[in-house]
């Protein structure tokens, strides 16, 4: 039967590495997104962030020749995929707390796997470092993949198209892009995560941040990067729930 108001009519075409990072990205954005406005992981979107890594780091396979058949064989076991990752490539971080970090991450999520979320989410905690450390080993897989040149030219190496859906004219008023925006250059820049709460953690930047996945970009209106004396929570918050911005002159800021 034709399909009529949405659905799959395709066949699966020939994975390459490059349609496996454009869905990871997809997914990343989705993650990022629902997480900003509250929706809890306990929701069948959990899912998604043990799926965004296998994503990211089958395409890393596939892009440094292991064999298509290989991949396929390690199925969706997420420590497995790992394993394979941390024996073909020599570019673990130089922060050590950070690497075992991300061996934690990658235990955690793949206790969450997907026949228990179809019917009913199972996550039965999740912290502001559980998204803090799920942005900073994708967009690091991320880096690995499309190198330090295009990461830094485009948001984190996402790309105009993986916001798409979300267009806005100009796209850099989008919502969904200015959402983004904020939570990255907050991880990436400044090692600092809200939890939906409202609160503010920041992780300890020099054991826990890289510099590869940052941009060294300064936001105007980032209350961090103006090293506003006496910041507080309050102003923190603000600036991360605010999507349209207002400087001191009144004018909308556009990111
Ligand atoms: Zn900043």
């Amino acid at each position: 039967m034709t399909i009529k108001y949405g659905g799959r009519n395709t066949q699966l075409k020939d994975e390459t590495w490059e349609i496996l990072l454009a869905s990871a990205n997809n997914d990343f954005i989705s993650v990022l997104i629902l997480w900003y406005s509250g929706v809890i992981p306990k929701s069948t979107y959990g899912w998604m962030l043990p799926h965004t890594l296998e994503k990211y780091l089958k395409s890393y396979l596939l892009k440094n020749n292991v064999p298509k058949k290989e991949i396929k064989d390690l199925r969706h076991s997420l420590a497995d995929i790992w394993q394979r990752y941390k024996n073909i490539s020599n570019t673990s971080t130089s922060k050590p707390k950070l690497n075992e970090a991300f061996d934690q991450i990658i235990q955690d999520l793949s206790t969450m796997d997907n026949a228990n979320f179809r019917y009913s989410g199972c996550v039965d905690y999740s912290s502001d470092q559980l998204l803090y450390f799920y942005i900073v080993l994708s967009s690091f897989i991320r880096y690995l993949l499309i190198g330090k040149i295009k990461y830094r030219l485009t948001l984190y190496g996402l790309n105009e198209n993986d916001f798409f859906p979300m267009n806005y004219e100009p796209m850099s008023t989008s919502y969904g892009k200015i959402i983004v925006h904020k939570m990255l250059h907050l991880a990436l820049e400044h090692a600092t995560g809200f939890t939906n709460l409202g609160f503010v953690n920041s992780m300890d930047l020099n054991e826990y941040s890289i510099s590869n996945t940052a941009k060294f970009e300064k936001l105007d209106e980032c209350p961090i990067c103006n090293g506003t004396n006496n910041l507080d929570q309050s102003i923190l918050v603000k600036f991360y729930r605010d999507i349209n911005p207002i400087n001191s002159l009144g004018q909308k800021i556009i990111l």
